[in-house]
């Protein structure tokens, strides 16, 4: 892949001020990157996104969104849909984080209703996906990544998989209690995440950006990106401070003999 992405989800750490904050440092300290050979995005909280669409150019930082739900309006408290983002001028959603399986319990399908919506509403779906400790300890890795790529990706058409990108984030590797993943397991995984695509996309399996997560910093950074199968960084933690950032962004991508 001609691009390398680094992304970074904020969670539910920064303020508004915050955000724009961090948004308006990272845009100086990367502008000089050519982004013809990178892509940066940023998801913000909901209730940054207006501040954060007004602070940033998108020639820089593409924004997106945590979270949404599938339908365009109606009953469902507490959501946010797809048409809501459309008119913040958002154009990238992720679907399938760790925190929402895990903590609130969406599953396979849900996502998948996201990724179909999002697709559908011209939007970029950005799917996440990986395995739990337990599953790696039985050694069903492979099958649970096969499983919520399949089902996860389900319906998208042919058209649609240039707005398709997925990030591998194994749930041991994620947050404060996570350990890093190494080069080689990543490297396993990932093929296998190719060999599905393929399978489901046949060649424009290509396209399709697969990034790695889970507890990347500036000392695993270069290791993970030099991989073959990985074509960019989803970073947490590592990613929160502005010049932590910057760096590891320009220290992976000269690794990557981009720089
Ligand atoms: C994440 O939660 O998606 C993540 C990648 O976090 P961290 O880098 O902090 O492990």
């Amino acid at each position: 892949m001609d691009k390398l992405y680094f992304g970074s989800n904020l969670k539910m750490y920064k303020t508004v001020r915050e955000t724009v904050d961090f948004l308006t440092q990272m845009e100086a300290l990367t502008k000089d990157i050519d982004r013809s050979g990178m892509e940066l995005f940023i998801l913000p909280s909901f209730t940054a996104l207006d501040a954060a669409a007004k602070a940033v150019d998108p020639a820089y930082i593409r924004l997106g969104a945590q979270n949404m739900c599938w339908e365009e309006q109606g009953q469902f408290t507490g959501e946010i849909s797809p048409l809501m983002l459309r008119e913040l001028g958002l154009d990238l959603v992720m679907a399938g984080h760790s925190e929402r399986r895990h903590v609130f319990g969406e599953t396979d399908m849900e996502e998948n209703r996201k990724v179909l919506s999002a697709v559908s509403h011209g939007m970029t779906a950005l799917l996440c996906i990986g395995e739990t400790a337990e599953d790696k300890r039985f050694s069903v890795s492979r099958e649970v990544l096969r499983r919520q790529l399949k089902i996860g990706l389900f319906g998208v058409v042919q058209e649609d998989v240039s707005r398709i990108r997925v990030a591998y984030e194994p749930v041991w590797s994620i947050g404060t209690q996570g350990t890093p993943a190494e080069p080689a397991y990543v490297e396993e995984m990932h093929a296998e995440i190719q060999r599905c695509l393929e399978e489901l996309f046949g060649e424009m399996a290509g396209e399709i950006p697969v990034l790695y997560g889970g507890s990347v910093n500036p000392q695993n950074a270069e290791s993970l990106i030099t991989l073959p199968s990985v074509d960019g960084l989803y970073v947490g933690r590592a990613a929160w401070q502005a010049e932590n950032f910057n760096l590891l962004i320009r220290q992976a991508m000269q690794a990557a003999g981009k720089a």
